[in-house]
C-alpha cells in the first residue's frame, strides 16, 4: 500500500510515530494509501525547518521569489493528469471536474500570486511642512493553513501561495480525506527548487497534526478553511495567544429567483450551483427561493434537469455526480433527507443512496435531491448539508425573500436571478452574505475580496486581502 509522506525540511519523510490513517476511494469504498498520522513532533520539526528558512526566504528577492512559484506552477502543469486523477480518486469528484476546476486553479493560485507580489505595495501619509508616514508589510513569520477535503488542492494553494509570496514560511496540514494531491505538490516544490523549510506539509488528523499547528506558539498566523464548529475551537485555541486569524466557515447560501429572471439560463446554472461537485462546496446554493409566478414553471424545469443528471463512476466522461467523499459524510447527508421528511418535506426527485455495478458497487453515491414543502426556519433550511441536497421555497415579495435568505446563521455566498437592474442592486446590498452573484454563480476573479459574514467566518482571502493577511503593517513615521 503506498504511503504518502510529510514534506519536512525540503525531505519526503515518515511521520515520527511511523503510525498511518486509512486514505479511501470514494468511488469504491476501498482503501489504497496510507496518511501519515502525524502528531506535535512532526509540527515541532516542521517548525523548526520554517524558521531556519525564513531569514533568507523573507529577503530572497521579489523576482526570484516569483520565478519559483511560477516553476511550481508549471511543475503541476506538467503533471496535469496525474494530479487531475489523483484528486478526483481521493475526493470522489469526477475526473471532468478536477481538470476542468480544480487542477487549473490550482496553477492559478501559484501563477496569480507569484504576479501578484511584484505589485503589492504599501501605502504613504503625508502631512506637508510635519511629517511622512509610510508603511512597511513584513512578512508575519511562520505562519499556519489548514484547508478541508471539498476543493483539496484548489483551497491548499489558495492559502499557501499569498503566504509565499508575501515573504513568509508555511506549516501547511490538507484534510486527512484527501492528502494526496498536497503530497503530489510537495513532489512539485522539490523539483521547482523551493528552499528547503519554506513549505512544510505536515499530514495527519485535525484534533491531533491540526491542534498541534494551532497551539504552536511560533505559528503567529493562521488561515483556515472548513467547518463552523472547528473554527470555533481554532478561535479559542489561538485567540488567547494573539494570533492573527483567517477562517473561512461552513455556508447555507441562498438562490433567489424573481419572475423576471432569464428563465432558461437560470434553471440551468441554479442546478449547477446547487449540484456542482456533489453540492460539496461552501458556495453552492442549496436554498432555492423562487418567486410564486413562476414557482410551479421553474419547479418542473429545475427537477426535470436534475433528473437527467448522472450519478457514477467519477473516471467516466459521462458522469456529472460523482461520489461523496467519505461513508461519515455518505450518511450524514442521508440523514438530513430523512430529517426533511420527518419536518414534512416532499422528496420531488433523489432522496436515496444508489448502489453502482462493477468497481463501484461499494461506493458512496446519492441521488441528487430537491425537496419542497419545507417551512424555511426548520433545520433541513437552516444548516449545512454539504452534499447534493437543494430545497426549493417560493416567495411572493422581495421583502420576504430577503428575509427567508437572511435567516441563517450563515452569510458566505448568495445568487440573485433578475433582470431588473435597480432590484438587484438593492437585493445585493441588503442581503448578508460575503459574496453576491448576480445572474451567475461562481464566476471568480482571483483579485476579489473572498470570504464571509456571520457564522461563515472572519477576514478575507483574495487579491491583496490575503496579502494584507500574510503581512504585518508597521507604520514608520519621519519628521519634516
Ligand atoms: P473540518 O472543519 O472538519 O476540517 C477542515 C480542516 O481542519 C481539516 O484539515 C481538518 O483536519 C482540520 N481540523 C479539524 N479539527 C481541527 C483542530 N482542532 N485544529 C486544527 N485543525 C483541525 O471541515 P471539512 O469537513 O474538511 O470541510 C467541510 C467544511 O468546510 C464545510 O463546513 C464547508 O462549508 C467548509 N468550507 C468553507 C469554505 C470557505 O471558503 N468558506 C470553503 C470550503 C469548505
Amino acid at each position: 500500500m503506498e504511503k504518502i509522506l510529510n514534506y519536512i525540511n525540503g525531505v519526503l519523510q515518515e511521520p515520527s510515530s511511523k503510525q498511518y490513517i486509512d486514505n479511501y476511494e470514494p468511488a469504491t469504498g476501498k482503501v489504497y494509501s496510507l496518511v501519515p498520522d502525524s502528531d506535535g513532533q512532526d509540527v515541532q520539526l516542521a517548525v523548526d525547518a520554517a524558521r531556519g528558512a525564513f531569514a533568507e526566504w523573507s529577503k530572497t528577492g521579489l523576482e526570484e521569489r516569483m520565478m519559483v512559484m511560477m516553476k511550481i506552477a508549471d511543475g503541476i502543469q506538467s503533471r496535469f493528469h496525474e494530479f487531475v486523477k489523483a484528486e478526483s480518486k481521493d475526493n470522489g469528484k469526477t475526473i471532468h471536474l478536477a481538470a476542468a476546476m480544480d487542477i487549473p486553479r490550482a496553477i492559478s493560485n501559484f501563477r496569480f500570486y507569484a504576479s501578484a507580489l511584484q505589485h503589492f505595495s504599501s501605502e504613504s501619509h503625508q502631512t506637508p511642512g510635519t511629517a511622512i508616514n509610510y508603511t512597511l508589510r513584513q512578512p508575519v513569520g511562520i505562519v499556519g493553513c489548514i484547508s478541508p477535503w471539498n476543493l483539496p488542492l484548489y483551497l491548499f494553494s489558495w492559502k499557501i501561495a499569498p503566504a509565499l509570496a508575501t515573504g513568509n514560511c508555511v506549516v501547511a496540514k490538507p484534510s486527512e480525506i484527501t492528502p494526496y494531491t498536497a503530497y503530489l505538490l510537495s513532489q512539485v516544490c522539490i523539483e521547482a527548487g523551493l528552499p528547503k523549510g519554506v513549505l512544510n506539509i505536515v499530514h495527519g488528523l485535525g484534533g491531533k497534526a491540526g491542534q498541534a499547528i494551532i497551539e504552536h506558539p511560533e505559528i503567529k498566523a493562521i488561515s483556515f478553511t472548513g467547518g463552523t464548529e472547528t473554527g470555533k475551537r481554532i478561535a479559542a485555541t489561538a485567540a488567547p495567544m494573539f494570533k492573527k486569524l483567517s477562517l473561512e466557515l461552513g455556508g447555507k447560501n441562498p438562490t433567489l429567483v424573481f419572475a423576471d429572471c432569464d428563465f432558461e439560463e437560470t434553471v440551468a446554472q441554479t442546478v449547477r450551483a446547487s449540484f456542482t461537485n456533489q453540492g460539496e462546496i461552501c458556495l453552492c446554493g442549496s436554498r432555492v427561493f423562487v418567486e410564486r409566478s413562476i414557482y410551479e414553471k421553474f419547479k418542473a424545469s429545475f427537477v426535470a434537469r436534475v433528473k437527467a443528471m448522472k450519478v457514477g463512476d467519477p473516471n467516466d466522461s459521462t458522469t456529472n455526480l460523482g461520489a461523496i467523499v467519505s461513508k461519515q459524510h455518505h450518511e450524514k447527508v442521508l440523514g438530513y433527507i430523512e430529517l426533511a421528511r420527518q419536518e414534512g418535506g416532499t422528496i420531488l426527485t433523489g432522496g436515496n443512496a444508489l448502489k453502482m455495478d462493477g468497481r463501484c458497487s461499494d461506493g458512496y453515491f446519492i441521488a441528487p435531491t430537491v425537496i419542497e414543502g419545507l417551512d424555511y426556519n426548520c433545520r433541513t433550511q437552516q444548516e449545512e448539508i454539504f452534499g447534493p441536497v437543494a430545497t426549493l421555497t417560493p416567495f411572493d415579495t422581495e421583502e420576504e425573500a430577503l428575509t427567508m435568505a437572511n435567516s441563517v446563521k450563515y452569510g458566505l455566498a448568495s445568487s440573485i436571478w433578475t433582470n431588473d437592474l435597480k432590484r438587484a442592486h438593492r437585493v445585493a446590498e441588503k442581503i448578508e452574505s460575503g459574496i453576491v452573484w448576480i445572474n451567475c454563480w461562481l464566476l471568480r476573479d482571483l483579485r476579489t475580496p473572498f470570504g464571509g459574514v456571520k457564522a461563515s467566518g472572519v477576514g478575507r482571502e483574495g487579491g491583496f486581502e490575503a496579502m494584507k493577511f500574510f503581512t504585518e503593517a508597521k507604520n514608520i513615521c519621519i519628521k519634516s
